[in-house]
């Protein structure tokens, strides 16, 4: 028996598949995350029971109240994708694998602290405001090298690649311009061979437009909508620059 969840996860998946072959590439490049903010537990295990494992969170209190409850799928797998306060790291290290949304330097300093107190190392990605939106967080394009420079001398810190929410409510090519510019900056930094940085990872597109980001090159795609319907908060509760006077 399949639920909305299931048949939503095969569409999703049928349309990365034909991206993928219409851009010539492997299907295996890219991994679905699902962003599962406001998302209830039910339809958590949905996803879950239809085999997906990979999800990320935007706020530190909502990953800790759904973290133990699905530790019992052993084979989960959280990603931090939301603007990160600097008094919530200590928080976030504890579980997840990558944290996408590093995008000052501040930040990379506390997040330092922390592994060096634990004696960890994290995987992390630098966000990028390709959009030039104020109601969005990520380092400016213009400033990108200089933070990864920077970010690259906390040694607890493994820099596999970049981040951005695309230009919302756009044409095609608004979008597609800003995942380009996230890839050339991308090379940009590949050229410099920085101690710890991969660049092997392009976090892009969610539901209205990762058929794009895959056309661009995209390794990981987060989708919320599309797989679990309409939330009942506004995104500018999670996006609002209002978050960043505590920071
Ligand atoms: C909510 C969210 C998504 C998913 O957005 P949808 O449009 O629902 O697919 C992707 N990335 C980030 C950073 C988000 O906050």
């Amino acid at each position: 028996m399949s639920n909305v969840v299931e048949e939503n996860l095969k569409t999703v998946k049928e349309q990365m598949e034909l991206a993928c072959r219409l851009s010539g590439r492997d299907a295996q490049e890219v991994q679905l995350l699902l962003a599962t903010k406001t998302v209830p537990l039910e339809k958590l295990q949905m996803a879950m029971q239809a085999g997906e494992t990979l999800f990320g969170e935007n706020k530190a209190q909502e990953l800790r109240g759904k973290f133990p409850l699905m530790e019992q799928y052993n084979r989960v797998e959280w990603h931090f994708i939301g603007h990160l306060q600097t008094n919530k790291v200590k928080d976030v290290v504890k579980y997840v694998t990558l944290i996408h949304s590093v995008d000052r330097l501040r930040l990379g300093e506390a997040l330092h602290q922390q592994l060096l107190k634990e004696n960890k190392t994290m995987n992390i990605l630098m966000q990028v405001n390709t959009s030039y939106e104020e109601s969005k967080f990520g380092v400016p394009p213009e400033l990108a090298l200089e933070l990864v420079e920077q970010l690259s001398q906390f040694e607890t810190l493994n820099i596999k690649g970049l981040m951005t929410i695309g230009k919302l409510n756009a044409t095609n090519e608004e979008t597609r311009h800003c995942f380009r510019l996230l890839r050339s900056i991308q090379a940009q930094i590949r050229e410099k061979n920085l101690p710890r940085v991969e660049m092997d990872v392009l976090s892009m597109g969610m539901s209205g437009d990762f058929q794009v980001a895959i056309e661009e090159g995209a390794t990981i795609i987060r989708v919320g909508t599309k797989v679990f319907g309409e939330r009942y908060l506004p995104d500018s509760y999670y996006w609002n620059e209002n978050a960043r006077q505590d920071d």
